[in-house]
């Protein structure tokens, strides 16, 4: 049973126009010992009953000994605990956070092609795993990360997912537009992936994460293309 930890909010950094980094130190631990992919759970002050007030969010940072852990998170507009962690919380504040949690990981042993489909702060778990990968040095088959979202400003950490392109032989990193023009690809994530995944391959997995609705619009589609459900693994947001 994960325990409660005080956690420190000690620095944020803005990723996009509604997209916040938020960085804790957890009290009275030297190293967060935390599985790439794993998410906590916090709880805020913005409810009397306590379901109200816990959130989950996913690590965003790869395991490294440290007690320093990154959330990038989406303010959603008239969302509790968003609108506190953009409105209320400083720099200093201390909370309870429990975890990690989730089973939203890679096996030890990666064994077959890996596609990682996500939108927004989806990205989290993904950017965990390809550092967690980069910094070990890991054998892997292909990687492809692609993300989605509307414009040029909703993009995260694209400086970083390009070096880490040209340092990891297997990673492809693609970024799809869905409401402006862009040089690489505009249009619905969807599309990416059915583009180039055409043909069911038994050695391919999908990794989808973020909300409901991009999810579930995946997951249908490449069952539709005739892949498997075991091959399709899932982290929803809500
Ligand atoms: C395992 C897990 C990991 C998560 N990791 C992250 C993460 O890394 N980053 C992150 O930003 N969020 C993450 N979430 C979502 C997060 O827990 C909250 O749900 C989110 O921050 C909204 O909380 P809120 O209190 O501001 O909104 P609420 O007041 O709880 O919700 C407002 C409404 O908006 C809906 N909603 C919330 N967010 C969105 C969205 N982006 N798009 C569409 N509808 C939405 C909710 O379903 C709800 O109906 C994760 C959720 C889970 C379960």
């Amino acid at each position: 049973m994960p325990r409660w930890i005080d956690a420190k909010l000690v620095k944020t950094t803005e990723r996009s126009d509604t997209t916040r980094s938020f960085f804790l130190e957890l009290q009275g631990i030297e190293s967060f010992e935390f599985k790439a992919g794993q998410f906590i759970t916090l709880d805020l002050p913005i409810g009397e009953k306590r379901l109200d007030r816990w959130r989950s969010y996913s690590i965003a940072n790869e395991p490294n000994q440290s007690n320093l852990i990154e959330l990038v998170i989406v303010k959603v507009p008239f969302g509790k605990a968003t609108t506190y962690l953009w409105e209320k919380c400083q720099i200093g504040d201390v909370f309870k956070l429990k975890g990690p949690g989730g089973v939203f990981c890679l096996p030890e042993k990666i064994e077959h092609d890996l596609v990682f489909i996500c939108t927004g702060t989806g990205v989290a778990p993904f950017r965990s795993m390809i550092k967690d990968i980069h910094r070990q040095g890991k054998q892997t088959k292909n990687i492809h990360l692609i993300f989605g979202t509307r414009n040029r400003n909703g993009i995260l950490y694209a400086e970083e997912f390009k070096k880490l392109q040209n340092e990891l032989e297997n990673f492809d990193y693609s970024v799809a537009l869905s409401r402006e023009e862009y040089e690489g690809y505009q249009g619905y994530v969807h599309n990416l992936y059915l583009e180039k995944y055409k043909e069911e391959d038994k050695n391919r997995r999908f990794y989808l994460c973020g909300w409901q609705n991009m999810v579930d619009e995946a997951k249908e589609k490449l069952l539709a293309r005739g892949y498997e459900k075991a091959q399709i693994i899932e982290e929803l947001y809500g």
